[in-house]
Formats: structure tokens, C-alpha cells, sequence
């Protein structure tokens, strides 16, 4: 199937709906109960680390300066601290040569500073050339998407979470369920890495069999699940989404999309409120 046949002009509209969205990116105060077990006192959150290799040419070399001062990467370092806890070091390692990916051996989180220059490239084409702040502002939410999702990795890692079915898609579950649960406007930073999974698909002119087999979801399921998921999780905000669809099956697909969110959010919230670390037990200790 041609890349063409499957982006239609419906679809593309569906796409500029996520231009319009707004840019703020402060954190939710909805926070997960503390229901910290009797032992869990006993140890310690680790904080996730951030590491900065040495960027091999000039245009690396701005990524790593602009990363290294982005304030927005404080929201993971936030959700680190309130809800997604960790006992054992974690490192977000930018400027690998391979990724974005988890290392279960390293625990570390690798991604390449391309990843970057290859979102500014592709939301480039989404907005007008002065767009500028709205092209690092999509580029940025989907960095901290693909970082939480790689996170989710190393919590089902860590924690030894049973995963019936893919891990991506479980990775990508828990990118969302955060976004959309702790963080202040999280559905906007869901919405644009949605929509770059939407503009990675429609570069693929043609599927093969490797597409198939692979571990992630097609591009295309990645974006119209993370839009279901933003929909289930606040429908009444979101109506607009999935104009794409015809009327008939869209409104089935509302209803499910409720239901997955729901399912979603409560799996994933049991293993978050089972792992909180009680830092506060903690930090009362002489
Ligand atoms: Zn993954």
C-alpha cells in the first residue's frame, strides 16, 4: 500500500488539527496516592540521570547546548520525583550512536541527538518557516514522549512487570497514561507525538514484510491509538479528534477509546502506587 493511499486528504486534515494546540507544559497536581508499602520506607527514589556525550559536528553540537538548558526536560525529572520511582539507577544517555532505546544490561536510556534534527525536520513541513517556536515546541513534546516511553521500558525492566503482549505498545501505554494523568496539559504533548508518528508514517511509500514482523506497531497504529487514548481520556475536550473516520464507526471507536483509556490507566496505576517510594519516611531519617 502506497504511502499516498493510506495518508489521504482527510487524514492530512486530521494532522493540522495539532497545529493549533497550545504550548504550556507545567505539571498536573492530580499525583497518585501515596500508598507506599510497610518496606518500601526503607529505600531510597534514585533519580533518573541525564548524560551528554560529546557531539561529533557543529549541528549536534547546538542540539546537545539546547537539550542540556531545555526546562522541559524537567518534567520527567518531576515525574521522577512524584510518580514514577525507581530504587535502581537509570541514565537518559544523549548523543548515542543508536536509539532512541533501553539498554537492560547499562540501564540506560540511549537516544541520538539526530532524533531531534530529525523531528525539527518533519514538523518543519507541518508548519510556516517563522513557526519557529511551534516547530520546538512540537519537536520537544515528542522527545518527552519518546523519553517516557523508553522509561516505561526501563520500569517494566526494573520492576519485572508482566507484559501479555507487546512491550511497545505497553512502552507507548505508559508515555501516555503519564502524559495524560500528571502532567498539565499532557494531552497536547501526546497530541504532537501522535501527529509525528502520523508524519513518520506518511514518508514510507511502500510496507514489506520486515514492517509486519517488527516489534513496534506501524506508525500509523501509533497514531491513531495515542489519539484514542488522549479521546477515552478526557472525550468531552477531545471531540474533535478522529474527523478522519467515518461518523458510523467513530462513534463506536469514542466509546472503546473510553473504555481503553480506563483499562489502561488503572493497570498501569496499580504498579505505580505499588513502587512509590516513601521519601519523605525517608528523608525524616537522622
Ligand atoms: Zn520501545
Amino acid at each position: 500500500m502506497s504511502a499516498s493511499s493510506r495518508c489521504n486528504t482527510k487524514y492530512t486534515a486530521g494532522l493540522l488539527l495539532c497545529a493549533a494546540i497550545s504550548s504550556s507544559s507545567a505539571f498536573a497536581s492530580n499525583y497518585i496516592a501515596d500508598t507506599t508499602s510497610d518496606d518500601a520506607s526503607e529505600t531510597m527514589i534514585i533519580p533518573i540521570e541525564r548524560e551528554f556525550l560529546p557531539a561529533e559536528n557543529e549541528s549536534d553540537k547546538q542540539i546537545r547546548k539546547l537539550l542540556q538548558h531545555a526546562p522541559e526536560l524537567e518534567i520527567i525529572a518531576q515525574l521522577n520525583n512524584d510518580v514514577i520511582h525507581f530504587d535502581q539507577a537509570v541514565t537518559i544517555q544523549f548523543g548515542s550512536q543508536d536509539g532512541p532505546l533501553y539498554d537492560p544490561q547499562l540501564r540506560e536510556i540511549q537516544v541520538p541527538y539526530q532524533f531531534w534534527s530529525d523531528a525539527v525536520k518533519l514538523f518543519s513541513t507541518q508548519y510556516e518557516k517563522n513557526e519557529k517556536q511551534a516547530i520546538y515546541k512540537a519537536s520537544m513534546d515528542s522527545l518527552l514522549h519518546t523519553l517516557l516511553h523508553e522509561i516505561g521500558h526501563a520500569y517494566i525492566d526494573i520492576y519485572n512487570i508482566p507484559v501479555l503482549g507487546r512491550e511497545e505498545d505497553a512502552a507507548d501505554n505508559f508515555a501516555s497514561v503519564i502524559l495524560l494523568h500528571h502532567v498539565e496539559n499532557g494531552d497536547d504533548i501526546a497530541l504532537h507525538a501522535a501527529q509525528l508518528f502520523a508524519l513518520e508514517d506518511a514518508q514510507i511509500e511502500q510496507f514489506d514484510n520486515l514492517d509486519f514482523i517488527d516489534e513496534h506497531s506501524l506508525d500509523i497504529q501509533r497514531y491513531f491509538y495515542t489519539l484514542c487514548l488522549i479521546y477515552g481520556s478526557n472525550p468531552d475536550k477531545h471531540k474533535m479528534l478522529f474527523k478522519e473516520i467515518d461518523q458510523q464507526y467513530k462513534v463506536e471507536k469514542e466509546d472503546i477509546c473510553q473504555d481503553e483509556f480506563e483499562r489502561i490507566h488503572e493497570n498501569w496505576s496499580l504498579y505505580l502506587e505499588q513502587n512509590q517510594i516513601d521519601d519523605e519516611a525517608d528523608s525524616a531519617k537522622p
